[in-house]
């Protein structure tokens, strides 16, 4: 029991003390069988119902189920980085823990990682209960991404892979801050393939994935991968000023052969609201690049840890005697 485990299951927890049970009784059971030595490492990421309580449960009856508590909600992408950070395994797995990631295909992905692949990432063919607007903007996200970023980002693909450790290393060496995971794990390179399955629906519990933290993680991986939108706004200006010379010759010209007409009042409106339209986007998007490097440079860790169980040096919580 001594030895590092083979494989270490990563899976960032927020609120999912219903899925707990099945999830480890399903993921023990199909790891068992696979004949390794693993471990489950869980972070939890700031829930606010009892996932905590539970976890330290499971840790209590079977070891090998290490907890991570991180003092606060933090996000799924940091949460899942700390769980990384602190995975022994020779292959580490993350996964969702509502279990919408099928832990039956991790023997499958073992043995590719055996056949000497250093990341096999789950590709799901369907998405079962995700409503057909979802399907469609996630589908556009990747064309575009795909288009404009550095890193070509394998299609319908989560978090649930197989890394080796040295892809493990690798990631651990990346310091941003902006987390956008799929785009790292394409960014390290190394041999990779792929596993297709079905996607389920999530067990119990709710996505904390609105459309809003959908937009918000799209425009963190465009903005992590691409310098594209910063770039493009130096031709979009040239053009707009190369027509507006042309106009300007044009009116001259006018003038000359027509003499002075009714002053063009609505299309001087239209090109002024058009152009302060556009400078603003402008200012955004070099705001959403000025962001993320004001929040690389104040160098602030990326996750704080409150307690630990399992790992080789615990962090655990002062109690005060007495109670709680
Ligand atoms: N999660 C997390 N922190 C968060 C949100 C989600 O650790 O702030 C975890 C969640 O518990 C689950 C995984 O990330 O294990 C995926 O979350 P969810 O099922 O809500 O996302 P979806 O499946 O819709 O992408
Ligand atoms: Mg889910």
């Amino acid at each position: 029991m001594k030895q590092p485990p083979e494989i270490s299951v990563v899976a960032p927890m927020h609120n999912e003390a219903d899925n707990l049970d099945p999830f480890f009784e399903r993921v023990g059971r199909i790891l068992d069988q696979a004949g390794c030595r693993w471990e489950i490492v869980c972070v939890n990421d700031g829930s606010s119902d009892d996932t905590l309580e539970r976890l330290l449960d499971w840790h209590a009856r079977e070891p090998r189920i290490k907890v991570i508590d991180l003092s606060r909600n933090f996000g799924k992408e940091v949460a899942l980085t700390a769980g990384l950070d602190h995975a022994s395994g020779a292959a580490v797995v993350p996964i969702d823990a509502d279990l919408q990631d099928p832990p039956e295909l991790i023997p499958e992905m073992i043995a590719r990682w055996r056949e000497g692949y250093d990341m096999v990432y789950a590709t799901r063919r369907v998405r079962h209960g995700e409503t057909a607007v979802k399907r469609t903007t996630a589908s556009l996200f990747y064309r575009l991404l795909d288009r404009i970023s550095e890193v070509h980002i394998p299609r319908n693909t989560g978090d649930f892979r197989l890394m080796d450790r040295r892809v493990v290393e690798a990631l651990r060496r990346m310091p941003e801050r902006t987390r956008f995971m799929k785009g790292l794990f394409a960014w390290v390179g190394f041999r990779q393939t792929a596993v297709y399955y079905d996607r389920d629906p999530r067990l119990a519990g709710e996505t904390s994935w609105n459309y809003w933290r959908l937009w918000r993680l799209a425009v963190d991986g465009i903005t992590s991968f691409s310098a594209a939108p910063l770039k493009v706004w130096s031709y979009v200006g040239l053009f707009l000023s190369l027509s507006a010379l042309l106009y300007a010759a044009f009116l001259v010209i006018r003038v000359f052969v027509q003499g002075i007409d009714v002053p063009g009042y609505a299309s001087m409106m239209v090109v002024i609201l058009f152009l302060g339209g556009m400078q603003l986007i402008t200012l955004g998007i070099l705001g959403e690049y000025l962001a993320r490097v004001f929040t690389e440079v104040k160098q602030r860790p990326l996750y704080l840890i409150r307690e630990t169980r399992g790992l080789d040096a615990d962090i655990r919580p002062h109690r005060p005697a007495g109670g709680e």
